[in-house]
């Protein structure tokens, strides 16, 4: 089952916490046992899992990731938003995460989410219920 949801973002980088959004789409495929495969069809936003529990960690991550990759540099992409093309693909394009019972099975401080690196905008994300167990 594939399922496509949209984000929108409110910062030019932001973390946005999709966890319920991707649970949903578990719940909606009606699979107990497989896998969910979360992909965002973006070249300047990204997805990760990390810790849900202290804000801190996201906003400590996008200010090393931009001490990595300043706003201004060698760039030659005309657009003038390499440094968000390069936290793109640092972060990943998708997570792949595992359902039982119905459940996604996140570790107890993990949460799913949606990476904005050249925002405000409205961004897709794509999530597919693979259903087996082997
Ligand atoms: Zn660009």
């Amino acid at each position: 089952m594939n399922t496509t949801f949209t984000v929108t973002t409110a910062q030019t980088a932001q973390f946005v916490d999709i966890t319920s959004q991707v649970q949903k789409a578990v719940a909606d495929s009606k699979v107990k046992d497989g896998l969910a495969v979360v992909y965002v069809p973006h070249t300047t936003a990204g997805i990760t899992i990390n810790e849900n529990a202290d804000p801190t960690v996201q906003r400590d991550i996008l200010t090393h990731l931009d001490k990595m990759i300043p706003q201004s540099g060698d760039y030659r992409h005309a657009e003038g938003n390499s440094p968000a093309h390069i936290k793109a693909s640092m972060m990943g394009l998708s997570v792949t995460v595992i359902v039982a019972g119905g459940d996604l099975q996140l570790g107890k401080w993990q949460g799913i989410y949606f990476c904005e690196f050249d925002g405000p905008r409205r961004r897709q994300v794509r999530v597919k219920i693979i259903e087996g167990s082997c």
